[in-house]
């Protein structure tokens, strides 16, 4: 029969090897992507369709963590004595980290391979047109992701740019993922003030609060001008946005703290 610190051993090596298969499964998805983004001649859906089966797999593994715990490990050691509620939180503490650090692997590769789209879309998109009626060149507007009436400067004929499918892509959620990307650090000073919250007890000190709701103001705010700056549109919708995740903020407070 297996001693205590044999029972240890095996458990942490377990988790060791669960950690290390799933950082071997986000390198290969990403090669993977950025790969079949090619192949596919920048298909970026098929590509997130793809990505979602690999992280399908993954919280798989990750599950495999309590499914472990229960069924093997804790067993096991609860045999041998009390030192097994020692080990419980190792499979929390693991299973949470992998699971927040899977969402921000997604945020991260959603950026870059929207990067791509977006890098690969505007290098193949001629920037002007040629008018309907004169043939003097019309200017499109680059940062308008729709079909736009483009009124020729020499002869003031309104020409129609109907943009290629990929253009319209960009303006779907192309532009969301690169702003989110280039504002990861706000949002992640974000989690890091939830997290803090989450962690008190109540009645929390109004510190915790003030800390996330200027880290939440502050990445909404980056968030939605890092947009502006590729999508023209978006800067008049920046006040109902900001009047939105205003309203669930304080909704959220008010929750919270009742
Ligand atoms: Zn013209």
């Amino acid at each position: 029969m297996p001693t205590k610190e044999e029972l240890i051993h095996r458990w942490d090596n377990f988790l060791t090897k669960i950690e290390n298969r799933f950082n071997e499964s986000l390198e290969q998805a990403e090669a993977a992507c950025f790969e079949q983004l090619h192949e596919t001649d920048f298909d970026y859906y098929t590509v997130f369709r793809s990505w979602q089966g690999i992280k399908a797999q993954i919280q798989l593994l990750i599950q495999k963590i309590h499914e472990t715990w229960h069924q093997k490990v804790e067993p096991e050691m609860r045999y041998l004595g009390d030192f097994w509620t020692d080990e419980s939180y190792k499979s929390s503490e693991l299973s949470d980290r992998l699971t927040s650090d899977l969402e921000a692997f997604q945020r991260t590769l959603e950026g870059k391979l929207s990067l791509l789209f977006y890098n690969h879309v505007m290098a193949k998109t001629d920037e002007h047109i040629p008018c309907s009626q004169c043939n003097a060149m019309v200017a499109i507007n680059m940062a308008m992701f729709r079909a736009q009436y483009l009124t020729c400067a020499y002869c003031n004929t309104v020409n129609t740019y109907e943009p290629t499918t990929q253009f319209h892509q960009i303006g779907w959620n192309i532009i969301d993922n690169i702003a989110a990307h280039n504002t990861k650090a706000y949002f992640e000073a974000m989690e890091t003030a939830s997290e803090a919250l989450r962690l008190q007890r109540k009645p929390v000190a109004q510190h915790y609060w003030n800390q996330y709701k200027k880290a939440y103001f502050q990445y909404y705010e980056a968030y939605f001008k890092e947009r502006i700056k590729y999508n023209a549109e978006a800067a008049d919708r920046y006040e109902d946005d900001m009047k939105r995740k205003t309203k669930e903020y304080n909704d959220y407070e008010q929750i919270q703290r009742n």
